[in-house]
């Protein structure tokens, strides 16, 4: 059997990524639609939100204690007279409180601060007596009052369109009224498995069959990152069932295919793309595990005025299809889902245990991240490589190891990507 291989354009890690960010930079979102604000978790937005009001919308306490004018505390312990009182969301008195020399007016966590007083003192650096009240400490002026507007003003965008909302962004919307929001609707993703050993799950596999497990763990990682998977049947490694369902992938938003792209007699994959004239940005990239990920797109139709789709040919063993899909299919999955572009976020952790490894490849090792503050600390888990779909089960991370890095002792502080 002759292979058309694609050429071979194998490039680091970090042109890898570029180019996956470029590509993203120019794709048109999907759609837009309405969710209510308790199914927006996770959404992005596709509106911007502005605050109908300023933020808070009136001078507010912070504290449990008496509103006072700071200057009336330049000698302490002083009396004052007390006026009256202020619960959080009280009708103001007509004509509002207002404060003078001399006097205090008690007051709630959340409630307006009366006119004329300019810091509030905690109930616990005060004795009240009937119709007064005396305070034992200093106060500096504004001090447990947050001023009108010092959050936000009214008119002022909260959230910008493009943001994946989360619970506090959620809280936000809902502080400013939005129980409906605008947001962008979910990218198909198909997902093209390929292998003449694999089967489906509910099949008893032959002795030397595979069952189906790539599928599952992208269409997880998928719905994760804001996506709807579909699953195309299972494609032999045969060119032309394998086109027929390339050409059914390319309907959706974005194609993912698993196995087929190393260099074996029957990784047939590149060669059906390479027939179907399709345009590789890259055919690997120098990491492991993951070397032979493939990135691309293709003309969906027989017409070349049709917006290409965009494909990524993921190596099948299962730690390479979850690990390459976080390092690249996932941003551009973010950036068709409307996202703003976001870097991939690394932390520095603690190395519990040393590692030795080979050069050349930037490793992303599976690995356990444990303990909690200034105790936290990572080790990798011991794995039969990308084939041990038990060890990446166990992991919580992975540890990013440089190509040029043989050795990294313990207790160096090293970059961990959390899964
Ligand atoms: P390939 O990339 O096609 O050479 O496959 C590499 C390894 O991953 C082989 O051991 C395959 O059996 C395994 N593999 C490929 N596809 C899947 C899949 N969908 N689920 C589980 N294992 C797979
Ligand atoms: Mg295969």
């Amino acid at each position: 059997m002759t292979q058309h291989r694609a050429q071979e354009k194998v490039l680091s890690f970090e042109d890898a990524r570029r180019v996956v960010d470029e590509q993203s930079a120019t794709l048109q979102t999907a759609g837009i639609e309405h969710v209510n604000l308790l199914a927006a978790s996770g959404r992005v937005l596709a509106e911007d939100i502005s605050s109908d009001r300023d933020l808070p919308p009136f001078p507010r306490s912070t504290r449990d204690g008496y509103a006072v004018r700071s200057s009336d505390l330049a000698r302490i312990p002083a009396a004052f007279e007390l006026i009256g009182e202020i619960k959080a969301g009280e009708k103001p008195e007509n004509p509002p409180l207002r404060l003078s020399a001399g006097q205090a007016i008690s007051i709630m966590t959340g409630a307006p601060v009366p006119v004329g007083a300019d810091a509030v003192v905690m109930v616990e650096y005060t004795k009240r007596q009937d119709d007064s009240v005396e305070i034992t400490q200093q106060v500096s002026a504004g001090e447990n009052i947050v001023p009108r507007g010092a959050e936000a003003r009214q008119g002022s965008v909260l959230l910008a369109r493009g943001l994946r909302l989360g619970h506090a962004a959620i809280a936000l919307a809902a502080s400013v009224g939005k129980s409906e929001i605008k947001v962008y609707t979910r990218p198909r993703v198909a997902i093209l498995t390929t292998g003449d050993e694999i089967v489906g799950v509910d099949a008893t596999p032959g002795p030397t069959q595979i069952r189906n497990s790539n599928s599952y763990s992208l269409a997880a990682q998928i719905q994760k990152a804001g996506g709807q998977p579909v699953l195309l049947p299972i494609a032999p490694d045969e060119p032309a069932s394998l086109r027929r369902l390339i050409e059914e992938g390319l309907k959706f938003d974005l194609l993912l295919m698993t196995g087929g792209v190393s260099m074996g007699r029957y990784d047939l994959v590149e060669q059906v793309l390479s027939e179907m004239n399709a345009e590789f940005f890259f055919t690997g990239a120098k990491i492991q595990p993951g070397r032979p990920v493939v990135f691309g797109r293709l003309a969906p139709g027989a017409s070349a005025r049709e917006t290409p789709k965009y494909f990524f040919g993921l190596p099948g063993n299962p730690v390479s299809t979850m690990v390459t899909f976080e390092l690249f299919a996932r941003p551009m999955l973010a950036a068709l889902a409307g996202e703003r572009p976001n870097k991939l976020a690394f932390v520095h952790v603690r190395l519990k245990k040393e590692i030795r490894t080979r050069t050349g490849l930037r490793r992303f090792l599976p690995a356990i991240l444990t303990g909690e503050l200034e105790d936290s600390q990572v080790e990798i888990v011991p794995w039969q490589g990308s084939g041990d779909i038990a060890a990446i089960a166990r992991a919580n991370c992975l540890v990013v190891i440089p190509a040029d890095r043989e050795h990294i002792p313990a207790g160096e502080f090293i970059p961990i990507l959390p899964l």
